[in-house]
């Protein structure tokens, strides 16, 4: 096992690594930029390097002060975190030169599933069931035409190199490719350097559900059921829950083993989730993302296992700590994201926590990185905290985030905590009832 572990991230889920790291007997070494030096994470950490300037370019992505870190403190292993540097090829392969062992995929899946049509081809080969559309890139507009007409309107153009929700653009109809196919090209251009697009079918009401799967890179991968992600703001998802309310048991099984196999044939190392739109029974697969993901908490809740800490022990060569057969769902899990942001038009609200009580109890997990008189910066991500829930079914998860919403105090900047009070009010949101464009028609009606 490693002595020494350096967490190349901020905020929650560097907390969320250290954590795992004590509870282990790891040490652990934080990084971070001149705007973070008064950071919980730094705090926390056994060990804190300073990496560069507030700009995460020139900080939390730079690669050789990230490395010169490791090198300075000792530390034999990176976790990435999600985000910044956690889906990045070049950086794994930089890390594999220096001898250091990152906490995550290989570089050869990472770059796999970060090409949406590679991955979507590789996917498909590996019998896991896909949105109907272009059999890879797009070159001109004709041919986009021609599949719109062979397909069926409404289609769907995305960028092969996007994320984030950049780089997709939807026609209607024929008339509306010219425009779509054009920026969905431009935007995956100018965002990500690379403007080859594809095309598939829009599905009009889907839900997303997600699978959690995890592999040991020896052939043996699990599944560990699905997350519903459907309530999303501009492809951002905003409240996570697990299991998900409209998937059977038989569902789960089906499409859990399909993902377990998949990954399972490729010799995956670590922590994955298969991003599926699920309608009419159907599940078609999106994306894979190759990371913990930022709800990851809601399936740690259903389960009782920690994720970080199976993704260390394979990552130093151990078996995982669970077989299939040990996984078994206990009750019911919500997470919420809580952002420093100002509705009704989200806009970004930094500035200085005057006061910060978490919420606590049986069945509620805060993860924030927030304490009294902490100064958010400008410069990040405006996630200041996941409260999650667990509970012996929905409805009682569902009551318990209605309490701990209530006990949770952050005073001094704008957060997106009355969005969720205001969810809590509607009846669709207790039974199940949403899919992926509910959220974007609801803040419509509720705040215009
Ligand atoms: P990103 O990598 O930018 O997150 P994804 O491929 O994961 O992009 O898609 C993000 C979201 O966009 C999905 O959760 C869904 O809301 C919407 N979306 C993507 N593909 C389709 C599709 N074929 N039909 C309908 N909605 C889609």
């Amino acid at each position: 096992m490693f002595d020494k572990i350096l967490i190349a991230n901020r905020g929650e889920i560097a907390l969320r690594v250290i954590r795992a790291c004590r509870e282990m007997g790891i040490k652990s070494v934080a990084v971070h930029s001149t705007a973070d030096s008064d950071a919980m994470h730094v705090r926390m950490a056994d060990e804190s390097v300073c990496i560069g300037p507030p700009s995460s370019t020139n900080s939390y992505l730079s690669i050789p002060a990230i490395i010169a870190a490791c090198e300075i403190t000792g530390a034999q292993a990176i976790h990435p975190g999600y985000g910044f540097l956690s889906e990045n090829a070049r950086f794994v392969q930089a890390l594999e030169d220096h001898g250091i062992t990152f906490i995550g995929p290989t570089a050869e899946h990472i770059r796999i599933m970060g090409d949406k049509i590679t991955a979507k081809d590789t996917m498909k080969a590996l019998g896991v069931p896909c949105v109907p559309g272009s059999d890879g890139g797009v070159p001109t507009l004709d041919d986009a035409k021609r599949i719109g007409d062979e397909i069926g309107y409404p289609v769907i153009i995305k960028a092969t190199a996007g994320g984030g929700g950049r780089g997709m653009k939807v026609a209607k109809n024929a008339s509306e490719m010219e425009h779509a196919f054009m920026t969905a090209r431009s935007e995956g251009k100018a965002a990500f350097g690379n403007d080859e697009v594809y095309i598939e079918k829009y599905l009009t009401t889907p839900r997303h559900i997600e699978i959690q799967v995890f592999g040991d890179g020896k052939g043996k991968a699990v599944h560990l059921a699905e997350r519903d992600c459907s309530l999303q703001r501009r492809h951002q998802k905003v409240f996570e829950e697990a299991p998900g309310p409209s998937i059977s048991e038989a569902e789960r099984a089906r499409i859990g083993a399909t993902c377990a196999d998949a990954v399972a044939k490729i010799n995956y190392i670590g922590a994955g989730t298969i991003e599926f739109l699920y309608e009419n029974g159907e599940f078609y697969f999106i994306e894979m993302n190759t990371r913990l993901q930022v709800e990851h908490p809601v399936t740690e809740g259903i389960f009782g296992v920690d994720l970080v800490r199976e993704q260390i022990r394979v990552a130093a060569g151990l078996d995982m700590s669970f077989t299939q057969d040990d996984l078994v769902i206990n009750g019911h899990a919500i997470e919420v994201r809580i952002n420093a942001e100002k509705l009704p038009n989200f806009s970004p609200c930094p500035g200085k926590i005057t006061q910060y009580h978490a919420p606590g109890g049986l069945g509620v997990r805060m993860d924030s990185a927030l304490y009294d008189g902490y100064t958010i910066p400008p410069y990040y991500d405006s996630l200041i905290g996941k409260l999650i829930v667990h509970g012996r079914d929905r409805t009682e998860a569902l009551a318990r985030l209605h309490r701990a919403l209530g006990e949770l105090i952050v005073d001094g900047v704008d957060t997106t905590v009355p969005l969720f009070h205001a969810l809590l009010q509607e009846e669709d949101i207790h039974s199940g009832q949403y899919n992926i464009h509910w959220l974007e028609h609801w803040l419509e009606h509720k705040f215009n």
